[in-house]
């Protein structure tokens, strides 16, 4: 029998048309299809038109729609498809990975650097390998697919603008490989026997990149904004000595910190310099290690809304949610 497959669509380059002001997401989901008959020989597609935007305009609370979305539909369907803007897929997968846990059906985002009206265009073959990885019966959870590789949702960073190859798994190996039509899959995802969906996030989160000779006032500026501030800073991890004081006075107030590294590959580990030892010792100042950025902040926006003590946090940061974090401490 066909798999039952939603198909999200939330706009993207993938829907998008030429226009005077550039390129516009235009294409309905039922137009997307129509451009690849070979999806619905293979399943049963229903259509839902959620959003029709660039991706540099979806945000928490789109996160929280397409959850929804996903919820009320979840038990009619095998899987879901969505297709969504490039610039930001990694944080959407990365929220809805947090938004829905442990589910055991596929959620698959995808879409494309050129649009799918363009002669040369990887639309066509990244939808048709979604359709194909949310029928194939291994996939569970959330995940991209893109350019024949499929990427756990806690593990995608966007890491080309313009090439076809615009993904990469970070400090994890991508799951699958979709070639000709046909899956080849190395590790099969987790799931439990119900998935849990959560319907809330704390957007007061905020990024900070680290830039030589940062001072305290612009540490001070987004931690007074936030109920949490993940710091990318330099190497496995550090900060300059000026703003220690802040940062551990910061986390007594009971702000939430992570420290992060802007490096992409092989994470933090800020126990190795007496720049970020004692900020390691610091037991309420969490550490990111292996995940990403796009994990490490939308982590925090679902776990603030459920954590009543930073112990409780810094326990939820720490447990691990579709292999987002392999070494913790
Ligand atoms: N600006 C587009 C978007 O993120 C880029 C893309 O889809 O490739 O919606």
């Amino acid at each position: 029998m066909k798999k039952r497959i939603l198909f999200i669509a939330t706009g993207g380059t993938i829907a998008s048309e030429v226009t005077e002001l550039g390129l516009k997401p235009g294409i309905s989901a039922e137009g997307l299809l129509r451009a690849v008959p070979a999806i619905r020989e293979l399943c049963d597609v229903e259509c839902l038109q959620l959003y029709s935007l660039d991706s540099t305009d979806i945000g928490p609370e789109h996160w929280l729609g397409m959850a929804r979305a996903i919820r009320e539909n979840y038990e009619g369907f095998d899987g879901f498809v969505l297709s969504h803007g490039t610039d930001t897929m990694a944080y959407s997968a990365a929220a809805l990975s947090y938004l829905i846990q442990g589910s055991a059906k596929p959620i698959i985002l995808t879409g494309a650097q050129k649009p799918i009206g363009f002669d040369t265009t990887d639309s066509r073959v990244n939808l048709l390998d979604s359709f194909i990885c949310a029928c194939s019966g291994d996939m569970h959870g959330v995940m991209i697919v893109f350019n024949g590789r499929v990427i756990l949702g806690t593990r995608a960073r966007k890491t080309h603008s313009k090439s076809f190859d615009a993904f990469s798994s970070i400090n994890y190996p991508h799951i699958a490989d979709v070639r000709d039509g046909r899956v080849t899959q190395y590790i099969v995802p987790g799931f439990e026997r119900k998935p849990r969906f959560f319907s809330e996030l704390d957007c007061r989160v905020s990024l900070l990149k680290l830039i030589p000779g940062a001072d305290t006032a612009q540490l001070l500026f987004l931690m007074e904004r936030s109920d949490a501030l993940v710091i990318e800073s330099f190497g496995v991890g550090g900060l300059p000595r000026g703003l220690h004081e802040a940062v551990h006075l910061a986390a007594r107030e009971g702000k939430l910190i992570v420290m992060s590294t802007q490096v992409q590959n092989e994470g933090s580990d800020l126990a190795v310099y007496g720049t970020g030892r004692p900020l390691s010792e610091d037991p309420l100042i969490l550490e990111a290690y292996d995940m990403t950025t796009e994990a490490a902040v939308t982590k925090l926006m679902w776990l603030l809304p459920i954590s009543r003590s930073q112990a409780k946090a810094a326990r939820l940061f720490y447990t691990p949610v579709n292999h987002d974090i392999l070494a913790a401490r």
